[in-house]
């Protein structure tokens, strides 16, 4: 808010909001001077904010002055991948862009592009508005943006209709509090003091992770199974809670369909047999069952973690299914809590709509590298990519990265800096951060809508989406030129009724339930019969192995090791990556690295099949043993050999929603010898 001190003079701070792919939407105060950042702090108008943020966007001037940033519009000089470009004006790289657009539309046809973007913001104008409209009137091909939340989203959707779950202001009022899959300390930091009040007044805390974390180390119990066996250890429980007497039959008869189905499919999962194939101890793993069973209110946090695997799905099913079994709705701190997006009942199809989708070639994201260098009729001969780094991000990325390397695709990419995937552009396009531009930032985990205002002028030549796919749809007669602040009002008045003024009117709007609904008090359901579908026939139909069916781990001889690639403290997803300095470090048991005869910074080899990153090795008694861990969104600067963890993940789907299954890499490490 605005300072009075003396040394506050020529500095102004301006409130905005943080838009990143992070569930807290933090409230920021932004200080300026002469139009520059000079620092970023945390505000108050999401109270959960609590006027602190985390150690990335405090450094996030960094990115917005950084070398790497993109200043104005450039085209290909060189060879594909050399990273030579010429300036031009951005009517000249909008004019060649629009021609490319016409010329395949004309010859192969519009299906012949594919856009390509994700959460490099999150926020409601940045993705789903003008470029929905340029992209679906053109009929270039979809994407199905399934890299992350795609298996999660799909189990809460079918098993609750996507019911908000409990916010972090209620964690208080649990007495057991279960994380499973999910380290707030590296993403979503502000539930930690929330957790920490519970504990203080008395909750217990389960942490399920194969790494000891920081609130593992804290917890009263922490099971560290092995990737991809969360399933048999949910499974477990729910059998557990079937015999003995652990469940809510009135709230089940009144509430739920499927539960016999669940418990049939349960049925096989001890708790010895799921702690064998989890790898755990078996009376830890009762201990906890039999602490679920009987503590109340139990809330069970359901992160993003265990869905990063061939049975995520089903695994987030059975966690999810775990309070309506175990009879654990209906009080305050009691219940779930996973992804709030659609808590204020915002639908991008209210705006998006405005033009009809068209039923062209839907292309899963994950297989981008079969895309590029597989898809036929037709090939795809164009990518337009944006918010996304798709080289460091997608799985199988030499795969990704033999596509944009191929001299006959004309590759767009529109970002903020010169990241992995823009050495592959022929043209490149300056965007704005969230710094210049305006947005509404939804939080997914606090039930929160904040307006992100400008808080300089955009840096270099950089402009906002909104204009952008707005200008390129006028260029290519299927639109109208829209300024960023048009779209905003319009999106605005197509928010649900009382959000847009409150929001316009004073930057957050208030929501429902103070913010903090109680489940089956305030909130229900929105499954078309209100009711909980614990085994949802269209997905038993789908899955590989049925609802709730186990597939076995993908270990091999050759390739024994689990490796995981876990959100890192350092950067969001691939956002803010570029500023690491030091090469990245494998995480790996002291038992496994004597094993191999490594010691710590060994320069080693991590290699399956598909590829070989190189990197030096840290030895950490916190990683279960046969696991190993690179962090989540690095750049190719970042280890030896310019590969990162993606160059081990295969493409393969998850069991429900067609999501990545980055912890099925299964590799060998070696020493890579003098480095
Ligand atoms: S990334 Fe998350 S914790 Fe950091 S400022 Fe943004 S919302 Fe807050």
């Amino acid at each position: 808010m605005p300072t009075t001190s003396l040394e506050s003079w020529g500095h102004s701070t301006v409130r905005t909001a943080c838009p990143l792919d992070c569930p807290d939407s933090c409230t920021l105060d932004v200080t300026v001077e002469k139009g520059r950042v000079l620092k970023i702090d945390g505000g108050d108008a999401n109270p959960v904010t609590r006027n602190y943020i985390c150690a990335k966007v405090r450094r996030f001037a960094e990115r917005v002055y950084g070398e790497d940033r993109l200043l104005y519009p450039a085209i290909r000089t060189g060879r594909k991948g050399q990273g030579t470009f010429t300036r031009v004006t951005w009517g000249e790289a909008l004019d060649h862009i629009t021609e490319r657009m016409e010329k395949i539309r004309d010859t192969t046809g519009a299906e012949a592009i594919l856009p390509f973007y994700y959460g490099g913001s999150n926020g409601l104008l940045t993705q789903d508005t003008t470029d929905a409209t340029l992209f679906r009137a053109f009929g270039t091909s979809r994407l199905a943006r399934t890299v992350c939340a795609a298996p999660t989203g799909a189990a809460n959707q079918a098993l609750y209709g996507k019911m908000p779950g409990v916010t972090y202001e209620d964690y208080v009022h649990a007495r057991l509090i279960v994380l499973w899959g999910v380290n707030p300390a590296a993403s979503g930091i502000h539930l930690i003091p929330y957790v920490r009040e519970a504990r203080k007044q008395g909750a217990k805390l389960v942490v399920i992770d194969p790494r000891s974390t920081s609130l593992a180390r804290q917890a009263d119990l922490h099971l560290a199974p092995r990737p991809g066996t969360d399933l048999p250890i949910a499974l477990a429980l729910h059998h557990y809670l079937f015999e003995q007497g652990g469940t809510d039959d009135r709230f089940l008869a009144e509430h739920t369909r499927g539960a016999a189905q669940l418990r049939a499919r349960a049925s096989e999962w001890t708790i010895e047999r799921a702690a064998t194939e989890a790898g755990i101890d078996a009376d830890a793993l009762a201990q906890f069952a039999e602490m679920y069973r009987s503590i109340s209110p139990a809330l069970v946090r359901c992160g993003w973690g265990l869905e990063r695997n061939r049975n995520g799905g089903s695994a987030a099913a059975a966690v999810l299914a775990l309070p309506a079994v175990g009879g654990k709705f209906g009080v305050r701190g009691g219940g779930f809590s996973m992804s709030n997006s659609a808590a204020l009942g915002i639908k991008a199809a209210a705006w998006m709509d405005e033009t009809p989708e068209p039923s062209t070639r839907l292309v899963n994201m994950n297989l981008l590298g079969r895309a590029l260098t597989e898809f036929k009729d037709p090939p795809v001969e164009m990518l337009f990519v944006y918010n996304c780094n798709p080289l460091a991000t997608i799985p199988d990325q030499n795969r990704v990265l033999e596509g944009l390397k191929r001299e006959d695709l004309f590759t767009v990419v529109y970002e903020q800096v010169f990241t992995d995937t823009a050495r592959y552009a022929d043209v490149l396009l300056p965007a704005t951060t969230f710094l210049e531009n305006y947005d509404i930032a939804k939080g997914y985990g606090p039930i929160t809508l904040q307006l992100v205002r400008p808080v300089i002028e955009p840096v270099g030549e950089a402009r906002a989406n909104a204009e952008v796919f707005s200008d390129l749809a006028a260029r290519l007669g299927i639109g109208e030129a829209e300024e960023e602040t048009d779209t905003l009002l319009r999106i605005g008045n197509r928010l649900p009724a009382g959000l847009s003024s409150e929001l316009l009117e004073h930057g957050s709007a208030t929501p429902p339930f103070g913010g903090a609904p109680i489940q089956f008090v305030d909130v229900f359901p929105l499954t078309p019969d209100r009711k909980v579908d614990l085994f949802p026939e269209a997905l038993d139909r789908t899955a590989p192995a049925g609802m709730y069916g186990y597939q076995a781990d993908p270990g091999t001889d050759k390739y024994p090791l689990a490796l995981i690639s876990p959100a890192s403290e350092k950067s969001v997803s691939s956002t803010l990556a570029e500023l690491r300095q030091r090469p990245a470090m494998l995480q790996m048991n002291p038992e496994d690295a004597r094993a191999r005869g490594l010691a710590s910074e060994d320069p080693v080899r991590v290699f399956n099949d598909l590829g070989e990153v190189q990197c030096p090795v840290a030895l950490n008694p916190d990683i279960r043993p046969g696991t190993v861990s690179l962090p989540k969104g690095l750049w190719r600067k970042s280890t030896y050999n310019g590969s990162t963890s993606n160059a081990l993940v295969p493409d393969s789907l998850t069991d429900l929603g067609a999501g990545a299954c980055f912890n099925d890499a299964r590799v060998q490490v070696a020493s890579l010898g003098k480095h």
